[in-house]
């Protein structure tokens, strides 16, 4: 029998999430890796992967389908059936799917529970074929992603699911990559599809070089600004943009408040009543709604609205990088991502911690796919970011140098700072005089361009 590769397997053990076998996105941390992401690149090093996860829709009859796909090969896999229907290779990743099933069930021995554990997606290998009508993948792959008819198929099971425009496109794209991702497509147990595009891309750093700074800030979202290099002595800010979550903080609040004022805390409750007749309800209307499950409920659904804004503020951020990132690589360039990320230690276990480390995490990923070098600086856009004197607050968020008199935004400055350390850091002990790549040169030509 066709098997796969023990080593994916043996890293693959560490992926799952023991509660949650249907992984929303594969972990990245820690080197581990969702199970059967095909064989690792050149060699490298799984933990240095970066993974792309898309969920095709897919419709009713097909879902019933895949049901039964399924079901017979993690009956045959199981040893509750002897015969598999269908090409052999459907059972490729059968090694790893086994293991990683006998872990879920250890986890929940482990946890003391004794239902039968949800069993892990079943990954199958997959081909494309092209625009042009070549194929891409393992040739004696059971599933098709036919990019030329914009349709998924599974012809031992009759699945044949359409796929939208923009994600065929997508794939067309990937499918270019240089080094082209790995794909594995994914059933659940549901009959959900997914599909895992999982790549290594090298990430050098010369020049030109484009420089992606983002400083994370609680209140005022993310500072995004972009540094090229495009030789010693010629740098460009080509972008400076700040990216707000709406309503972060007023959701968090009113959820919080609502929340307090449902555990029959009498100062929330006023709170909340103020609250509503400012918002115009009537006085029976109000006695309505300060019932306790009625608030737990409002709670609730303000907290839901909060997580899909932030999800959506993430997703936002990332393909805004990975534009970025992919429209420098065209061109033949490096590309760093620099972070500040927020005191972890003020915000530990709130609410926001989580929500400022998921784009944080996201971003660490597309670099490891995209091919861009992830760092981490602790900065301060406090500091002049002419000579590091800490400035002045002459304004809000602005501040200036008792020193060098000049005026900057602080979280300007802080992108700027994080340009800086990078840069410090890779060209100023690795090259000569010659090369000394120095931004200061910028701010000298732009004295106002931190403003
Ligand atoms: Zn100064």
């Amino acid at each position: 029998m066709h098997r796969g590769n023990s080593a994916v397997g043996a890293q693959a053990v560490r992926g799952p999430e023991p509660r949650a076998p249907e992984l929303e996105i594969p972990r990245f941390e820690r080197g581990a890796v969702p199970m059967g992401v095909g064989k690792p690149q050149n060699n490298r090093p799984r933990a240095g992967l970066g993974f792309r996860v898309y969920k095709p829709k897919v419709n009713r009859v097909n879902r019933e389908k895949l049901k039964v796909l399924y079901n017979d090969i993690v009956n045959y896999l199981l040893g509750i059936t002897s015969e598999l229907k269908g090409s052999k290779y459907l059972t490729y990743y059968a090694e790893e799917w086994e293991r990683m099933y006998e872990e879920v069930k250890r986890q929940r021995e482990r946890a003391g529970k004794r239902t039968l554990p949800k069993a892990p997606p079943l990954p199958l290998l997959v081909k494309f074929v092209m625009p042009d009508g070549s194929v891409r993948g393992d040739k004696s792959a059971p599933a098709v992603i036919d990019l030329r008819r914009g349709e998924l198929r599974i012809p031992s099971y009759g699945v044949v699911q359409r796929l939208p425009r923009r994600l065929v496109e997508e794939l067309i794209r990937e499918n270019l990559l240089e080094p082209r991702p790995d794909f594995t497509l994914q059933v659940t147990r549901r009959g959900f599809l997914r599909l895992i595009a999982s790549r290594y891309a090298p990430a050098r750093v010369a020049l030109p070089l484009r420089l992606i700074c983002i400083d994370e800030n609680s209140c005022n979202g993310e500072a995004l600004g972009v540094w090229d290099v495009l030789k010693p002595g010629r740098i460009v800010r080509s972008r400076y943009e700040e990216l707000m979550p709406r309503n972060r903080g007023f959701l968090d609040r009113t959820a919080a408040l609502f929340q307090s004022a449902a555990a029959g805390k009498a100062e929330a409750l006023e709170k909340v009543k103020k609250l509503l007749r400012e918002a115009g309800k009537s006085e029976a209307e109000i006695a309505a709604l300060l019932a306790p499950e009625k608030l737990a409920e409002i709670a609730a659904s303000t907290r839901e609205k909060e997580k899909r804004l932030n999800r959506a503020f993430a997703e936002e951020l990332v393909s805004l990088v990975r534009k970025l990132v992919r429209e420098a690589k065209e061109r033949g360039w490096s590309v760093a991502i620099a972070i500040d990320p927020i005191n972890a230690e003020s915000l530990k276990g709130s609410e926001l911690q989580r929500t400022l480390l998921k784009p944080r995490k996201l971003l660490r990923n597309l670099a490891r796919y995209e091919g861009a070098r992830f760092k981490l600086y602790r900065v301060s856009g406090k500091r002049c970011p002419n000579c590091g004197e800490i400035g002045v607050e002459v304004g809000h968020r602005r501040y200036r140098c008792p020193h060098c008199n000049i005026e900057w935004d602080r979280d300007k400055a802080a992108t700027f700072w994080l340009a800086k350390r990078f840069l410090d850091e890779h060209f100023r002990e690795e090259c000569g005089d010659e090369t000394y790549v120095d931004i200061t040169g910028w701010l000298k030509q732009h004295p106002r361009g931190l403003l």
